[in-house]
């Protein structure tokens, strides 16, 4: 069968991906999944694409060209060294290249793509990208809108009936759309945006920040020279990405300036309080963009986290407080588009396909802690510090304070569940850390947590000011599991087919038996009907209980049928509230 890819057109970075044994899987450009939407040329004349035209931006910008998505459609030309290059000619070579790893990456010539355009893109943007794709030599078999293509890679047949919220914030450019599903057609909705709104401007903020106290310091400012500010720019950058999962971070730079050296810390609170006004603005879209659309908040079933500034973990949290939707993160923002692309491209070629797959965590690990709310102290209150769906394995980090004068100790307990009160959760393990300085009452201790993929927790807790640490190991006994709630659902709807059930019944024999069987089909008719209703943790440990309770019938196993069926009513009788 003839390969169709799936590319993600992106205005910063490309990607590329294809279907691999019925699964999306995007091709490494140059050793790495992302390749800088960048084209150049290089000191010796050369043409240069991807990393090695992003890496001379700064040292030779008059032959480099970044951001060319920004010029699809218009009638105008860039000047490349000698020549004077359409947006086409340019996104052409782009492609080009795409395709060049990926005719290397699968042994054979890819002819024909499924690329990807933004849903606000007009008609002559559409036929520009596809112009493009001609020129690159590929056929391009459709132009699919970024938001549809990233709402693929969560469900690759999008059967059900949904309203689908799509959140794409990149380093540039900021989208929200709204996607139907209904009968099986897909509908962009409504878009809105801020074209110039995106991670870049998260950098702006922080380099602001720190040029701030660097000045207060020396007395010099390192955004006036280009060197300095080049420096400063790749190390906020960098600190800005850790504080998506540490409280805390050290931005360091020797001889940043003449004999001065940078060594700035900056909180994720502090970072925070900086973004919180332009993700606010991103809010107003969102808002604007359901207007548009005729709909309301709680139309909405599901949202989709696209683009790398949506691992700003601020970005999930207020989207959730305004919709009052968990957004979807567990497929990678910077891939998902890439993917869709594919399981399109697979659809059109033919070739059964499967939404994207990932290690995910299905439960929420984190510790308990003493608050202060509404004026008095709260204790037992859990802390989630690894949340729920967190692609595997995965490092978290977040600080704490001591309660009382000279404390010596921090007893950490560490808990699994989503109840806010700790100890009504499970709990995993905990361990004393001593010796902590004689300071007064807020020593601040940071406590970080790495989950593997076989589910062993790492705890590690440390008191900020000297560095002393202590490390547990503890197992949570549940290895890092892929759930894939749209899977659980079908799963379900078909042991609800009649047929089945009856063809199960036959095999087992007996007046009990089908009793039994009988019974499970109930039970597993009352967890379909709340399926949708309840937490992702407990629709796990449903569709687990009732995944047995078909391999028991078909088994022949009728005790543990009858074992099965009682711990499905239990459960079911604390759901059904
Ligand atoms: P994109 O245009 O989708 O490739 O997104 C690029 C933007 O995502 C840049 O501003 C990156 O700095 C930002 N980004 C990438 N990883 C992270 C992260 N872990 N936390 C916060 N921002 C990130």
């Amino acid at each position: 069968m003839e390969v169709i890819v799936g590319i993600d057109l992106g205005t910063t970075n490309s990607e590329i991906a294809v279907i691999k044994d019925g699964r999306p899987e995007v091709i490494p450009v140059d050793g790495e999944l992302i390749m800088p939407s960048c084209v150049g040329i290089d000191r010796n004349g050369s043409l240069i694409v991807g990393r090695p035209a992003k890496n001379q931006m700064v040292s030779n910008p008059e032959s480099t060209i970044l951001s060319i998505k920004r010029k699809m459609g218009q009638d105008t030309k860039v000047r490349l060294g000698d020549k004077d290059l359409t947006p086409e000619e340019v996104s052409a070579l782009i492609l080009k290249k795409l395709k060049a790893e990926a005719d290397a990456y699968l042994g054979e010539e890819v002819k024909k793509a499924v690329i990807t355009v933004p849903a606000y893109f007009d008609d002559s943007q559409r036929k520009a990208t596809k112009n493009a794709g001609a020129l690159a030599g590929l056929e391009v078999m459709r132009i699919i809108n970024e938001p549809t293509a990233a709402a693929l890679a969560y469900d690759s047949k999008l059967e059900e009936n949904q309203t689908i919220l799509v959140y794409d914030l990149g380093g540039g450019t900021f989208d929200v759309s709204l996607v139907t599903v209904e009968n099986g057609v897909v509908e962009v909705k409504a878009s809105h945006g801020d074209t110039h709104l995106g991670g870049d401007d998260f950098d702006n903020l922080l380099m602001e920040h720190v040029a701030r106290i660097f000045r207060r310091q020396h007395g010099v400012d390192l955004l006036a020279d280009l060197r300095s500010r080049n420096r400063l720019w790749s190390a906020v950058e960098k600190a800005k990405r850790e504080l998506s999962d540490m409280p805390y971070v050290s931005i360091k730079e020797e001889f940043i300036h003449g004999d001065h050296h940078l060594d700035v810390e900056a909180s994720k609170s502090e970072y925070e309080a900086m973004i919180t006004p332009l993700l606010k603005k991103t809010i107003h879209s969102v808002h604007q963009c359901l207007k548009d659309a005729n709909l309301l908040p709680r139309d909405i079933d599901k949202i989709i986290l696209v683009g790398g500034a949506t691992r700003t973990p601020l970005v999930a949290k207020i989207l959730q407080n305004e919709v009052g939707v968990e957004p979807r993160h567990e497929i990678s923002p910077d891939l998902i588009v890439a993917m869709g692309a594919a399981i399109q491209g697979g659809v059109i070629g033919g070739v059964e396909t499967d939404s994207v797959l990932v290690d995910i965590t299905p439960y929420t690990f984190g510790t308990s802690a003493v608050d202060f709310r509404k004026g008095d102290f709260c204790e037992d209150v859990f802390v989630p510090i690894i949340k729920r769906n967190t692609p595997l394995p995965v490092t978290k980090a977040e600080v704490f304070a001591t309660l009382f004068d000279g404390q010596e100790s921090v007893d950490v307990r560490i808990y699994q569940g989503e109840k806010p009160i700790a100890s009504e959760n499970i709990f995993i393990g905990n361990f004393i850390i001593n010796g902590l300085s004689d300071v007064p009452a807020g020593n601040q201790i940071v406590l970080k947590l790495h989950l593997d993929l076989d589910g062993v927790l790492e705890v590690t807790a440390e008191e900020k000011r000297t560095g002393l640490s202590k490390t547990v190991r503890m197992d949570t006994g549940k290895p890092g599991s892929v759930f894939d709630l749209q899977k659980a659902r079908k799963n379900i709807a078909a042991l609800l087919n009649e047929e089945e059930l009856a063809q199960q019944g036959k095999s087992v024999e007996g007046e009990s038996r089908e009793g039994l069987v009988g019974e499970a089909k109930e039970l597993r008719k009352r967890a379909e009907k709340i399926m949708d209703i309840i937490d992702e943790t407990d629709a796990y440990e449903l569709q687990a209980l009732i995944k047995q309770t078909k391999d028991a019938i078909a088994g022949g196993d009728i005790e543990r049928v009858a074992e099965l069926n009682e711990s499905l009513s239990d459960m079911l009788f604390y759901l059904e509230d």
